[in-house]
């Protein structure tokens, strides 16, 4: 009890003022848990404010067009979850009336929500009392107790959850569950944290035992895949107006139905001649003329699990291409309605 009761009194003065912390929306609070995972409150801020600017409710998300969402998420990364959100928006809606199911069992059912999500808003907007366990307070409770597991496999995992649902307020598992997750993110941060600020400090094993910097232990993780991407740029004017090619991506990757460019994927890097070669191939379907430019510098792209370096090969064609149907020749100055990796973006701007 002194541990929730210290905690709690600690986030009551310390908590900042962020817009989804003022309400029980379950659609906001969703909205907000989903965007901030693997994302700093300091960038997703406005990409909250923009995208409930653009969707303030359920039903408003529910009817834009995937596109749409996926614009508006651009950048932010990990573009499953906007795709996810707009399918668990239309499932909401004619499905379930518009209501979120109020437990966390329920929640978890649909799709992209996971049973951190889940957690988060059956405890914020219905007051059930099921404890969150992210990285962050899977950090905490590592260190708090000593935590001599890997917090990454899943036996410390399974441990870990039941260790945090043990702990949770049940008089306000709303304010206990946010005032874990400041914890993580203000005081007990991974490099460094300030334990001697730390309103619990009296109740933590690591730093009894002046250990601090040995938990939480963790599994080594593989090295990322390198990946080497090499695109074509094909572009061409009509009238006066630029145009430039774009590829709708199809299949199940991270940028599924984001917009890049022709491109080979390699695991190894190719020689010039090669791509020139596999490229001067395409664009003689096109029934066109054309001319290269030079390829561009190279540039590196860090995913969870890949690292790529990207390309460019820039080919000015004489006329309008007959393209394949993956391809879609865009007004330059329509760019901005179609949703780009940022590594397509990077190299726009410049
Ligand atoms: Fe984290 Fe230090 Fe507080 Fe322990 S005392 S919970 S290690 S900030």
């Amino acid at each position: 009890m002194n541990f929730q009761g210290e905690l709690l009194s600690w986030y009551n003065t310390h908590k900042r003022d962020l817009p989804w912390r003022s309400t029980r929306d379950p659609y906001l609070v969703w909205l907000s848990e989903v965007m901030l995972q693997q994302t700093r409150v300091s960038q997703g801020l406005g990409y909250y404010n923009r995208f409930i600017e653009t969707f303030p409710t359920l039903h408003s998300l529910a009817a834009a067009s995937e596109q749409q969402v996926l614009r508006l998420w651009q950048g932010l990364g990990y573009y499953s979850r906007a795709r996810n959100m707009h399918h668990t928006a239309r499932e909401l809606l004619n499905i379930h009336g518009g209501h979120f199911p109020a437990t966390a069992k329920e929640l978890e059912k649909l799709r992209g929500i996971g049973h951190y999500t889940a957690a988060a808003i059956a405890s914020i907007c219905f007051g059930e009392a099921t404890a969150v366990l992210d990285g962050n307070v899977a950090r905490v409770l590592a260190r708090l107790t000593a935590f001599n597991q890997p917090v990454d496999s899943p036996a410390g995992i399974k441990t870990l959850r039941t260790f945090a649902n043990q702990l949770i307020d049940p008089d306000n598992p709303a304010d206990y569950n946010q005032a874990m997750m400041e914890l993580g993110a203000l005081v007990c941060t991974p490099g460094n944290p300030s334990c001697a600020e730390c309103p619990v400090s009296s109740h933590c094993l690591a730093f009894q035992q002046r250990n601090v910097a040995s938990f939480p232990i963790k599994m080594g993780k593989k090295p990322p895949l390198k990946i080497s991407f090499f695109y074509l740029v094909i572009c061409y004017q009509v009238s006066d107006t630029d145009y430039i090619v774009l590829r709708k991506r199809s299949g199940e990757g991270i940028w599924k139905n984001m917009y890049d460019f022709p491109a080979i994927e390699s695991r190894v890097e190719l020689s010039e001649e090669e791509i020139f070669g596999h490229f001067s191939q395409l664009l003689q379907t096109t029934g066109t003329t054309f001319v290269f430019g030079n390829m561009s510098p190279a540039y590196t792209h860090q995913l969870t699990h890949r690292t790529i370096t990207a390309k460019f090969l820039t080919a000015i064609c004489s006329s309008k291409p007959v393209l394949s149907s993956d391809l879609e020749a865009v007004p330059v100055n329509a760019l901005s309605q179609y949703p780009l990796p940022r590594l397509i973006e990077h190299y726009l701007q410049r």
